[in-house]
């Protein structure tokens, strides 16, 4: 209701009365919600609209400066609709759209922006997809092959089934990019996806485009790569102040029949993903207590230490631990020789759990080493409270320690909290004499790193045991 007050007054200009007025303005008031509407608002699917899209991409691109997380446009355009809409008529079309719109709503997340641009062509967008690249990738990815199947199902209109397809363009970003940059390369990544049949997904980036159609390929080739006994492990020497090997640190490789060597960057993550991180890294500790075992059996290599490494996928799985006392109890070896290297990330929350799984773990003689420290967020107070023996320096510190005095202090700083802890450290990636005088100086005694020695097939690293074993005699 709107109500107006006013006063009357006399000759004098005394105010003798008030009159008030009341007038219903429920109908103004509904006009002017269905303005806005129909300002913001596709009036065929009730999506928003253009307008509305382009003021959420400004908004998008804003939270992504600010959050550092990418977020994905996808440009969705029907393969069929011109075809349909003329020989069944637009009403048919309407009710085609509709039907399209409300798979798109059900198809995503609530905080999404499912809009209509036009014609048979939706544009939706996906933000908070996180910080690494290749994760958005793949979840945009997820989400656009969900939503291309979900459209591809029949849909019933009136007393006729229809198929209606759609082809998919997607265009990945982070604050780096405008929106007219972004609809433009979205809509060319959905003509790619035309032009290769329709009913498919693309993405803008040809080199990302490239990258995911290798993993998929990758990930199939890592499921045999097992059975068919693809893997080795390389070795690499790690030393005392005075030269002696301690041992090795054990880093697996692919032998791909194709591609060749294959890092363990290109394909842990993946292992992880897809969960055959467990059975790959049961194998590897598996050839670890084999090989601790045979050098066991030989004076002069029986000293020596093997340092695994662990991801926190395994760790966390609630099996590691059976999986370890099954292994021990299979392969008689000097357990105290066998050392798990665990990231920081795996250890971060430092909960009771994670702890507690620690000292079991421990409790079989088990020995842990922090891999790439000071790379996360280790905190002191969780140093403390985890049954760990070793620090190891990161190899991004020991690179820039004779330039960088920051690095130089960093490390300073972590060789004394290990000291204080009572834990070793060691460092990896020493390349250069200069780098070892730094650590050294710095009160670093043990070393890893080419200046020492490559990761090496196993002949090679027995061979060079040996030769240095020829030396000391
Ligand atoms: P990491 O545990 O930090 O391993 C050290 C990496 O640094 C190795 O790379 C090694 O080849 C490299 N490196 C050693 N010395 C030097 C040096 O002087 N200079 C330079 N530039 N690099 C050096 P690699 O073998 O490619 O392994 C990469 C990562 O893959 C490892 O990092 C580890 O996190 C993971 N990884 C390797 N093997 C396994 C495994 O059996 N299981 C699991 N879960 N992860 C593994
Ligand atoms: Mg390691
Ligand atoms: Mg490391």
């Amino acid at each position: 209701a709107w109500l107006s007050i006013s006063a009357v007054h006399d000759a004098t200009g005394t105010v003798t009365h008030f009159i008030a007025s009341v007038v219903d303005v429920t109908r103004r008031k509904s006009d002017e919600a269905r303005i806005e509407q129909l300002a913001f608002e596709d009036p065929l699917t009730q999506l928003p609209n253009r307008r509305v899209l382009m003021d959420r991409l400004h908004h998008a691109l804003t939270a992504a400066a600010r959050s550092g997380q990418h977020a994905a446009l996808l440009f969705i355009d029907l393969d069929n609709f011109k075809t349909l809409n003329d020989t069944k008529g637009h009403l048919f079309g309407d009710e085609l759209l509709r039907g399209v719109a409300d798979r798109l709503r059900q198809a995503v997340r609530d905080g999404d922006t499912v809009a209509r641009l036009g014609g048979d062509e939706f544009v939706i967008m996906l933000e908070a997809l996180g910080r690494d690249a290749a994760v958005a990738a793949r979840l945009a990815r997820t989400v656009g092959e969900k939503i291309r199947l979900a459209v591809a199902q029949p849909l019933q209109l009136r007393d006729v089934e229809v198929v209606a397809t759609c082809s998919i363009g997607v265009r990945l970003f982070d604050h780096q990019a405008t929106v007219d940059d972004l609809l433009r390369h979205a809509d060319t990544a959905m003509y790619a996806a035309k032009s290769a049949g329709r009913n498919a997904v693309r993405f803008f980036d040809p080199a990302m485009e490239a990258a995911l159609s290798q993993r998929a390929e990758l990930e199939s080739d890592l499921r045999q790569a097992l059975q068919q006994g693809q893997f080795v492990l390389h070795l690499q020497p790690q030393v005392d102040a005075a030269g002696r090997q301690l041992g090795a640190e054990v880093l697996l490789r692919w032998q791909h029949p194709r591609r060749g060597l294959v890092s363990p960057q290109a394909f842990i993550g993946l292992a992880e993903d897809t969960g055959l991180i467990h059975e790959l890294g049961e194998w590897v500790l598996a050839q670890a207590c084999e090989l601790l075992h045979a050098w066991s059996q030989r004076p002069e290599r029986a000293h020596l230490a093997l340092s695994v490494n662990v991801s926190a996928r395994q760790l966390h799985e609630p099996g590691f631990l059976s999986r370890v006392e099954r292994l021990l109890q299979r392969h008689p070896v000097p357990v105290g020789r066998l050392k798990l290297e665990l990231t920081e990330s795996s250890l971060l929350d430092g909960t009771p759990e994670a702890v507690e799984q620690l000292e079991r773990l421990k409790a079989l003689g088990l020995s842990f080493s922090l891999d790439d420290f000071g790379t996360g967020y280790s905190s002191l107070q969780y140093l403390k409270r985890l049954p760990l023996d070793e620090l190891k320096i990161d190899r991004s510190f020991t690179r820039d320690i004779v330039d960088d005095p920051n690095d130089r202090a960093i490390v300073r700083t972590i060789i004394g909290m290990a000291q204080s802890l009572n834990l070793g450290v060691i460092a990896e990636g020493v390349e250069t004499p200069a780098q070892q005088a730094v650590l050294a100086d710095a009160g670093c005694r043990q070393w890893q790193g080419y200046l020492f020695g490559r990761p090496q097939p196993l002949n090679d690293f027995e061979a060079g045991l040996d030769e240095l074993g020829a030396a000391v005699h």
